[in-house]
């Protein structure tokens, strides 16, 4: 059980919890939203070409994010597992994800869904304070979160395994470890 995606809507505690899992179980944290966050912070090519994109709380292009996240997950450290945080955020870039681990035999073993209210999690990003967490682009990401990313449930509803994600960290920590029978 080491090749897991996680998905919530923005502000679920996603980042947290996949930072302590990836300690638990010994595979790499790969959050998309902080690949992008480095790009920017280093004022890449690819960081200039898309911080307008995430300060206004839209997806980036799929091509674009697809590809470093192919790049990413060939580094030797995912070759026996890793935690997805904020990817696949849509149907396309799941079947994108698919045909990637299929080329080196992989496959994901589980998917873990957060399950959280959206007036919690609006009220936990508007303490968060980042640049994309003022209160219109936080209600245009739980928008696509629902149009775009939510349908993940069902086309991953074989691996799905749904926790609640209310509660204090290690707790909700433990929820996932239980749920994966960890
Ligand atoms: P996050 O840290 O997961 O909340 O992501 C922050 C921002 O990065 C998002 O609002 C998007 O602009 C961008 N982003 C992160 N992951 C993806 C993805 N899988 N596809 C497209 N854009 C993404």
């Amino acid at each position: 059980m080491t090749r897991l995606v996680l998905v919530g809507p923005p502000g679920a505690g996603k980042g947290t919890q996949a930072g302590t899992l990836s300690d638990k179980l010994g595979v790499p944290h790969i959050s998309t939203g902080d690949l992008f966050r480095a790009h920017i912070g280093n004022k890449t090519e690819l960081g200039l070409s898309v911080q307008s994109i995430l300060d206004e709380g839209k997806l980036v292009p799929d091509e674009v994010t697809n590809q470093m996240v192919r790049e990413r997950l060939a580094e030797a450290d995912a070759r026996d597992g890793f935690i997805l945080d904020g990817f696949p955020r849509n149907i396309a870039q799941a079947e994108v994800l698919g045909a990637i681990l299929a080329e080196s035999g992989q496959k994901l073993d589980a998917v873990v869904e957060f399950q959280i209210d959206e007036d919690v999690v609006v009220a936990r990003l508007l303490g968060r304070g980042r640049t994309d967490d003022n209160e219109e682009v936080i209600r245009h990401r739980q928008h696509i979160y629902r149009s775009e990313t939510e349908p993940l449930l069902n086309f991953y509803r074989d691996i799905v395994v749904t926790v609640d994600a209310v509660g204090e960290v290690g707790e909700v920590t433990n929820r996932v470890l239980n749920a994966l029978d960890k």
